[in-house]
């Protein structure tokens, strides 16, 4: 049996399995619902990136992890040791990292509205790079690098006018977006006029990034090309000459049998081919890369157990199957329509004849994993595994209805490891002050 998330197997008890961990046994120690995430997976993508850059562009590159698709101590350490960098979109992302121990010289500070107080935290802190989105931002950085008397290092955020064919929520490359100086109508070109002037801050290169969960390479040679004819116009330009060229994340994963996302080594050899041309064009240095992934780091990786808490037919319009957790733990469907994929953790080889709504327990109707999903004839207490929910649902999770986060377990080594614990009521009252 193939499962869209590789590490996932029936094991001899007839149980789904994560990297030879028993995913009922999981359930049943660590209860549910129940975010379980496997170690290895995750450093098998770390080198796969790692590997394409060095196979396609002379290792003169660097990923680094996009950490708001999974941001926990764990993950921070673990990406650390696989020689990855790190970008961070707020001081909490921030100080997670630096609590961690993560290098601050390889964390980059993205976000299109960074506060004043998370500038100077980033800046006393010597991070690596600050991603700036506009130029009133660009002001703030000067002004705060002044006072610290600190050159900040910077690369600019550029929007290339791609329109990526994904949701509308997750696309970032098109005009219309908040992020970025947009090329088209000269902002970017304004944007870069003024660092240029900008006393107490240095120009490393430029970012882009053109949205999420995109399958095809093309969009993404398309904004390589775009930077790399850019980098060349500044060159000309302003004489000033930029190492890094940072392409941003976006690559997509399987959530369902439907998708069908590109080969990681595909996407490096694609766009490197793309900034070797246009750098012989415009005769510019081959810049260092920097490649942004996010979701195609974990998401595959993970998945979501709960159990099975009532079951309503409305005989020819929907059954309802409702879980112990739901938009608390994965606003993904609320959010964006999004599809998944379920299994049952204690019957996966069961024939998935049954089409089934699968609720969370919130006072939403919006509230759902899925509509009209495929599953077994599942039975009230019943263990389910929503897969590949490795990315943006922990980290996007909430405490809507007073419901307390599920814990994250992680595989490794073949054993179930508590990375972060269950909320308990308690955690959840820390603020109150009455
Ligand atoms: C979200 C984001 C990423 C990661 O995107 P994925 O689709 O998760 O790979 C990378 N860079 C920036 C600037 C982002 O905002």
């Amino acid at each position: 049996m193939q499962f869209i998330m590789d590490c996932l197997n029936v094991n001899e008890n007839g149980n789904l399995e994560m990297s030879g961990c028993d995913l009922v046994k999981i359930a049943k120690e660590f209860g549910t619902p129940a975010y379980v995430v496997d170690d290895a997976t995750i450093r098998n993508n770390c080198k796969k990136y790692n590997d394409s850059i060095k196979k396609y562009y002379d290792g003169n590159g660097r990923a680094i992890y996009a950490s708001k698709a999974l941001s926990c101590k764990y993950m921070y350490k673990l990406v650390n040791e696989e020689g990855f960098g790190i970008d961070v979109v707020s001081g909490g992302e921030l100080y997670a990292a630096l609590s961690a121990g993560f290098p601050a010289d390889k964390i980059y500070f993205h976000g299109n509205n960074k506060t004043p107080d998370e500038l100077k935290y980033a800046l006393e802190n010597n991070i690596g790079r600050i991603m700036v989105d506009n130029a009133l931002e660009l002001s703030r950085i000067n002004e705060i690098a002044g006072e610290l008397k600190i050159k900040a290092n910077i690369i600019i955020r550029i929007t290339p006018g791609i329109d990526a064919s994904t949701h509308d929520f997750i696309k970032t490359g098109q005009i219309d977006s908040k992020f970025g100086a947009v090329l088209e109508t000269g902002e970017a070109d304004d944007l870069v006029a003024l660092a240029v002037k900008a006393e107490n801050v240095c120009i490393k290169g430029f970012h882009c990034h053109i949205g999420s969960q995109i399958f095809d390479l093309e969009p993404f040679e398309h904004a390589a090309e775009v930077m790399m004819n850019f980098i060349g116009d500044v060159k000309e330009k302003y004489g000033i000459i930029t190492d890094e060229l940072d392409l941003g994340g976006g690559f997509g994963i399987r959530y369902t049998e439907d998708d069908n996302p590109s080969d990681l080594g595909e996407y490096m050899n694609a766009v490197s081919k793309v900034v070797k041309r246009v750098a012989k064009e415009r005769d510019v240095k081959l810049p260092f890369i920097i490649v942004e992934p996010g979701r195609s780091m974990v998401a595959e990786a993970g998945l979501t157990l709960y159990s099975v808490g009532t079951i309503k037919n409305i005989p020819n319009i929907r059954t309802y199957v409702s879980i112990d957790g739901g938009m608390t733990d994965n606003p993904r469907y609320i959010l964006y329509q999004s599809r998944y994929t379920a299994v049952s953790a204690e019957n996966p080889l069961a024939p998935q004849d049954k089409t089934v709504t699968i609720a969370g327990k919130c006072c939403e109707s919006g509230d759902l994993i899925g509509k009209d999903m495929p599953l077994n004839d599942v039975k009230v207490g019943e263990i389910i595994a929503i897969l590949s929910t490795g990315a943006y649902n922990y980290s996007m999770s909430s405490n809507y209805n007073r419901v307390p986060r599920p814990p994250i377990i992680m595989i490794k080594d073949g054993k179930p490891t508590v990375a972060v614990r269950r909320e308990t009521y308690d955690d959840m009252l820390k603020c109150d002050m009455f």
